[in-house]
């Protein structure tokens, strides 16, 4: 079977805005899967040679930030679990909080293949100097991209299919 690509990390990084942009350039049929639950949404992707099916871990978002950190341990669970590769996107307007350093050290822990993504690099001259502060989640380096600009997607995607 395909491999599975699951998208993690917090409320409002661009997981959707990610899931949306590969869906719709590489595939075509965005579908809810029957018997998963609403909070995973699959598609289909492809990039080169390769196949594989993606997920967005996000779907509904807490209002509550009391509960934001035990809802991404839940994802990050989830796509410990099921995914072959995992992509750990972080938002480089934010900046590096605390609940990436604690879901990161927990992937790390997992040993599953992790990316680590840095999004809303919407212009590589202005903001990669902010990116470079993620290399302290000690998982990897930092993979800039911009999912609503659909900057940084083929190097992303030549990372992921290094996995399979
Ligand atoms: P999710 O909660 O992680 O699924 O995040 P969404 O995909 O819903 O995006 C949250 C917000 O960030 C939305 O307003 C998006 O339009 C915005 N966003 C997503 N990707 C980018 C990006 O690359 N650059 C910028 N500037 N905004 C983005
Ligand atoms: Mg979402």
């Amino acid at each position: 079977s395909k491999p599975i690509v699951a998208i993690v990390g917090r409320p409002n990084v661009g997981k959707s805005t990610l899931f949306n942009a590969l869906a719709g350039e590489t595939i075509s049929i965005v579908k809810d899967t029957p018997g998963v639950t609403r909070d995973r949404i699959y598609a289909d992707a492809t990039w080169l040679n390769y196949s594989f099916t993606l997920i967005d871990t996000g779907g509904i978002e807490p209002e509550s930030k009391d509960v934001i950190l035990a809802q991404m341990r839940d994802q990050a669970q989830i796509a410990i679990d099921t995914a072959d590769v995992i992509i750990f996107i972080t938002d480089v307007r934010q900046g590096l909080v605390d609940a990436d350093s604690k879901v990161a050290d927990m992937l790390r822990r997992s040993g599953k293949p992790v990316l680590l993504v840095v999004n809303k690099v919407d212009s590589f001259a202005k903001f990669m100097p902010d990116v470079y502060e993620f290399y302290n989640l000690g998982i990897g380096d930092p993979i800039p991209i911009s999912a609503s600009s659909k900057l940084g997607m083929g190097d992303m995607l030549d990372e992921v299919v290094k996995y399979f």
